[in-house]
């Protein structure tokens, strides 16, 4: 069983896809692991993906797809897997599926569907003590007392990153950048969508269903 799991940020797929791959018996992945691995082994795709990194470029499609093939290709996941998080573009899904052609292909594609809204808030959550870094989230681990931490009774502040615009725009490049790729596995028939804005088990549950 060849399993893809898709989703912008904040959709919960990472915290899905162990889940599933130890139902079907296969192991996960996600592409963040597979470049912390390379990176921290100082393997040649690491050191190649580095040399991008420093530049602040992008890191090419190429590469990242060098790192998957090369998990794939282990013999203890030629039965199967789950990735999280890869592909990511039009390049990256027909690099993979012409890798799995004689395999029959990726079995399943699930996308994580969640409104812009609930992941912006989800997202744009965090709030962080000014003073003792602590973290709380409005939604899921709020302060007792408003703007407050908890630890040391500093003012909590956003980062950066966690503006809600910016989350915004961060979802906008993704969908910019995925839609292609949905749209190609839609064509091939695999792919499922699931309603991931619903409560954990509840996402859980689909996710088994459709895996099925
Ligand atoms: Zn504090």
């Amino acid at each position: 069983m060849k399993i893809i799991l898709m989703g912008p940020p904040g959709s919960g797929k990472g915290t899905q896809a162990s889940h599933i791959a130890g139902i079907v018996g296969v192991d996960s992945v996600s592409s963040g692991d597979l470049f912390r691995d390379n990176l921290s082994k100082n393997t040649e795709l690491g050191l190649l993906a580095k040399s991008f990194m420093e530049k602040g470029e992008y890191v090419p499609d190429d590469v990242t797809i060098d790192m998957v093939m090369n998990w794939i290709e282990e013999p203890k996941h030629s039965a199967g897997f789950v990735i999280d998080g890869f592909p990511r573009t039009l390049k990256q899904a027909k690099a993979l599926d012409e890798k799995l052609l004689e395999s029959g292909g990726v079995d399943r594609v699930v996308f994580f569907d969640v409104p812009e809204e609930d992941l912006v808030r989800r997202l744009s959550g965090r709030l962080i003590c000014s003073s003792c870094q602590t973290p709380f989230h409005k939604m899921f681990s709020p302060p007792k007392e408003e703007n407050c931490c908890d630890n040391c009774g500093d003012v909590l502040y956003q980062r950066e990153d966690d503006r809600p615009d910016v989350v915004r725009n961060r979802l906008h490049v993704y969908t910019r950048e995925t839609e292609p790729v949905v749209d190609y596995f839609e064509k091939v028939g695999n792919l499922r969508r699931i309603d991931a804005s619903l409560a954990i088990n509840k996402v859980r549950e689909s996710l088994e269903e459709v895996v099925r």
